[in-house]
């Protein structure tokens, strides 16, 4: 009896012994394929994409040069890069009716916003912006805005994705860099910079003084785009330079030539290229280019159109 019990004992540990190692192995085994599907993951998510949208206020087609702006005249001279100067932004050629036309893709008649100002009761932005469609679409979005009163573009929307600093730009780069995060997939990034527009005002557009803070501007833009390319390495990355109005002598209000005469700038940074050239658009087209480069397919109800020409080089992407 007693040796029975010594041997059931002793194979109760063997046992026991076993389902620990079949344990160990399984955990092992577990871990390690978990590994290799996280690595196959990995191939497949090539496809994250960061969208960033700049909105340099003020900046008139006209005050770009390849002296003065030699970086955006280098996208500009880039035959590979779509990009105009000939946009037309709204005959009312302010900031608040033609920013609201660009996140809507709305005609001015169609979003309805007549003032240049944000009054205590102004309605809640009540149409859907890129920053609804992104969301919509599994984008995250990111605002920066140099001037409060575009807050109105987020609907209101708030978060620390959204920040106001009524600063020039040469302040604020960190600051953007800070805001976006790289932990998300898909990234709409809006970014308002007031720099042109206040210097227009002050000292006049194409005065000396704001030629110089645009080739500042510039030197900073290139910079931005750096940055985006080492911590968004694994993305593709598309930036948009374009503007909310110019601007003549010290105003930009009246809809003058140069007052409407806005850059737009799609820049594939190592992404899929666009074979659109040559064409003209309005400030409201520039959300169908958004929403477009987000795969956002259904725009027939919105006011901005989309080029016929407006497709991939490479269709393998599936753009
Ligand atoms: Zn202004």
């Amino acid at each position: 009896m007693k040796e029975q019990k010594k041997l059931s004992k002793g194979i109760r540990v063997l046992i026991y012994i076993g389902i620990l190692i079949s344990v160990i192995v399984g955990i092992f085994l577990f871990s390690y394929l978990g590994t290799s599907v996280k690595e196959e993951n990995t191939e497949i998510q090539k496809n994250k994409r960061i969208v960033v949208l700049v909105s340099i206020d003020g900046l008139g087609s006209n005050l770009l040069s390849s002296t003065n702006t030699p970086f955006l005249q280098s996208l500009i001279d880039d035959k590979e890069i779509l990009s105009t100067l000939e946009m037309k932004t709204l005959v009312q050629s302010e900031t608040m009716p033609s920013h609201i036309s660009m996140v809507t893709g709305l005609t001015q008649n169609h979003h309805g916003f007549y003032t240049n100002t944000l009054e205590e009761d102004t309605p809640i932005l009540d149409k859907d912006t890129i920053f609804d469609y992104a969301l919509d679409n599994g984008y995250s979005y990111y605002a920066f805005l140099t001037k409060s009163k575009l807050i109105y573009l987020l609907g209101g929307k708030e978060g620390e994705n959204i920040v106001i600093k009524e600063e020039y730009s040469d302040t604020v780069m960190d600051d953007i860099d800070t805001m976006v995060e790289d932990e998300e997939e898909r990234i709409l990034v809006f970014i308002h910079l007031k720099d042109i527009d206040s210097y227009g005002h002050e000292y006049g557009w194409e005065s000396k003084e704001q030629l110089s803070v645009l080739k500042e501007l510039d030197r900073e833009l290139e910079l931005m785009v750096d940055d985006f390319r080492d911590e968004y390495s694994d993305y593709e990355r598309y930036f948009i330079f374009t503007a909310d109005h110019g601007g003549e002598g010290k105003q930009h209000s009246d809809g003058c030539y140069d007052c409407r005469r806005i850059p737009f700038i799609l820049f594939n940074d190592d992404s899929p290229s666009y074979n659109f050239k040559n064409f003209t658009f309005s400030i409201y087209d520039v959300a169908c280019v958004v929403l477009k480069l987000m795969h956002v397919t259904e725009t027939e109800h919105l006011d901005c159109v989309l080029d016929t020409d407006f497709s991939i080089v490479n269709e393998e992407f599936g753009i």
